[in-house]
């Protein structure tokens, strides 16, 4: 998978690679869907939600480019895989999670990986988590109309935001450098995430 699907395709970052070598993906992959887990794409977890592609992972987290002294925040836990993926290259990674069997299911996949510095919380991410902030880096994974103005608040200043924006069926990857008063945004291609719904995402009733 690393080598095909990632390292093929232009990331090259050695810790990146080194952590998707080291996180088993099945883990995070529910039993019918377990013999796909090293595939290029998408696979159901539930509740219509999914663990996204390998690469998207990777390339997702490239751009947030955590630090290991570095705290990220995560937006959609889902199975809990991009969680552990940054939570090796990071110090701490805070996830929250709209549903709350779906954040039962990434802790319990985080344990079986063996992963202790991701924090799973119930909650709705278009709020950040104030509790921990700043962050150095957010790591939105589900797909929302604009950045929701909490998450530029909750982000430290040279922090990292990475994000899917755009209408329902597609986005653009944007990342965010924030620069004081001043936000850098630069465009990573075109993407495909589940909807984010709440108070500054999509409204559930519209969708
Ligand atoms: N990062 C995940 C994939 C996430 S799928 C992984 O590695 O598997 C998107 C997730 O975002 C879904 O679980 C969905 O329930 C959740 N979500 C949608 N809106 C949300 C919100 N406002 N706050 C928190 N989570 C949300």
């Amino acid at each position: 998978m690393v080598e095909m699907q990632i390292a093929a395709r232009g990331i090259n970052n050695f810790r990146i690679l080194q952590a998707m070598r080291k996180i088993p993906r099945h883990l995070f992959v529910p039993e019918p869907y377990r013999k796909a887990a090293y595939e290029d794409r998408p696979l159901p977890i539930g509740e219509g939600q999914t663990i996204s592609q390998p690469y998207i992972v990777a390339f997702m987290t490239e751009l947030l480019d955590p630090q290991p002294e570095d705290h990220i925040l995560e937006i959609g836990a889902g199975s809990g895989y991009q969680a552990a993926i940054i939570g090796l290259l990071s110090s701490r990674v805070t996830t929250v999670e709209r549903l709350p069997n779906i954040a039962e299911l990434a802790r319990s996949n985080l344990k079986k990986a063996g992963i202790a510095n991701v924090e799973v919380v119930v909650g709705d991410g278009t709020l950040g988590w104030p509790d921990h902030a700043p962050y150095h880096g957010i790591i939105v994974t589900a797909a929302a109309p604009d950045i929701p103005s909490p998450l530029i608040d909750q982000l430290a200043d040279g922090g990292r935001m990475v994000a899917p924006l755009g209408g329902r069926g597609l986005q653009e990857l944007v990342k965010i450098v924030k620069r004081g008063a001043y936000l850098e945004r630069t465009y990573h291609g075109g993407v495909m995430f589940v909807p984010l719904i709440g108070r500054y995402g999509w409204r559930e009733e519209m969708l």
